[in-house]
């Protein structure tokens, strides 16, 4: 059996790792990846690497959350193995509440879960030097994963099981006709290639920024939010900052000028020491957004699947809706049961 995948990001190579493992080896399909950009060279590449399960402005549990969160743990330790070296680290993440909204939400949920604390602006302030006098939010459950690491981790393991990329963009579906299936896995583009059936799906675009970590503040120790997000960078002298959420943009490109303006005020309000960093660069990707904030997998056509919707929880879904999808494939349904 011949399947073509198309998109190299969380989505398709998750689907294409499920889809190699849970054949028998005399029934494994051959795979051809086709993207014209490369590995991670979608949103996957730009994702600033937060998995948690507790995404969104209320830090409620998200649906689905601790099962997306157990199969992309796997899958980080299946590709920690092939590149000989761990693809994310486990600190914990602090969601400061800047806000009195945010102190009722963040507090309700510290003492409905487990796995959440509940620290006072002095607690706070003892685990982030420099951290401005506010209550937080502490997600023992977060992982900051190196998504290029990953994705090169995810690629490895599926070309060892014989997969293939084709740097090509695909314009019409009718190009794969020589494959007995087609998995559309190209994130927020994926209505370009679906005619005349199109999903509800809106493209928003996401900016991150690096900037160099000032020499007078101690590295953090774990990732840090409140309205943008900080995560410490491997060498601990640089931190990346997010995030932009553009509907209706004009260009897909990055705008250092545009996102630093948007991110560094909201950065500044956690840590004022952060005044006048140097901003080093700026990545811009597109998310798939749905209406429901869940993803969608889904049978289109005879032969034709499709995984798209992963919004900005990517690495917690990815990796438990590509499962669900090759396990439809299998199964022939047109539509997933959870
Ligand atoms: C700035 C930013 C920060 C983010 N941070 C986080 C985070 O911290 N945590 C988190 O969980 N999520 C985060 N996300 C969301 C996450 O990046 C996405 O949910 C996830 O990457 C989607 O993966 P995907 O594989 O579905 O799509 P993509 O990664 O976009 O992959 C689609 C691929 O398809 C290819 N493609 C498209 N059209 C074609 C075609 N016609 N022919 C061939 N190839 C094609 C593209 O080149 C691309 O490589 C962030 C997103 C952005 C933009």
């Amino acid at each position: 059996m011949r399947i073509a995948i198309i998109g190299t990001g969380l989505s398709g190579l998750a689907t294409g790792w499920f889809l190699l493992k849970k054949f028998s080896c005399k029934q494994r399909p051959s795979i051809t990846f086709f993207d014209h950009l490369g590995v991670g060279g979608g949103a996957s590449g730009v994702a600033a690497g937060l998995l948690h399960p507790y995404v969104g402005a209320t830090a409620k549990l998200n649906r689905y959350g601790l099962e997306g969160f157990e199969a992309t743990e796997k899958l980080l330790n299946l590709a920690s193995e092939k590149m000989g070296m761990p693809v994310a680290s486990y600190n914990g993440f602090l969601r400061v509440a800047l806000s009195l909204q945010q102190k009722k939400d963040f507090q309700r949920s510290a003492f409905k879960y487990d796995d959440l604390l509940w620290l006072e602006a002095k607690e706070a302030k003892q685990k982030i030097s420099g951290l401005s006098f506010h209550p937080a939010l502490f997600i023992k459950k977060c992982m900051a994963v190196d998504c290029s690491l990953y994705l090169e981790g995810l690629w490895k393991a599926c070309n060892e099981k014989g997969a293939v990329l084709e740097r090509q963009e695909i314009e019409t579906l009718d190009e794969l006709k020589a494959f007995d299936h087609i998995v559309v896995a190209t994130g927020a583009f994926v209505n370009r290639l679906l005619t005349p059936q199109k999903l509800p799906v809106t493209e928003v675009k996401g900016q991150v920024i690096d900037i160099v970590w000032p020499n007078s503040l101690e590295p953090l120790p774990c990732p840090l939010s409140s309205q943008a997000y900080l995560i410490m960078n491997k060498g601990k002298n640089s931190c990346t900052l997010g995030a932009t959420y553009e509907r209706g943009f004009q260009s897909a490109q990055a705008n250092l000028k545009m996102a630093s303006g948007e991110i560094m005020p909201k950065a500044l309000a956690l840590l004022p020491a952060l005044e006048g960093a140097t901003v080093l660069n700026c990545r811009a990707g597109v998310r798939a957004s749905t209406p429901g904030h869940m993803p969608i997998i889904q049978k289109i056509g005879v032969n034709v699947w499709v995984i798209t919707g992963m919004g900005s929880k990517g690495l917690l879904y990815h990796a438990l809706y590509a499962e669900k999808l090759v396990d439809m494939m299998k199964e022939r349904q047109a539509c997933h049961s959870f």
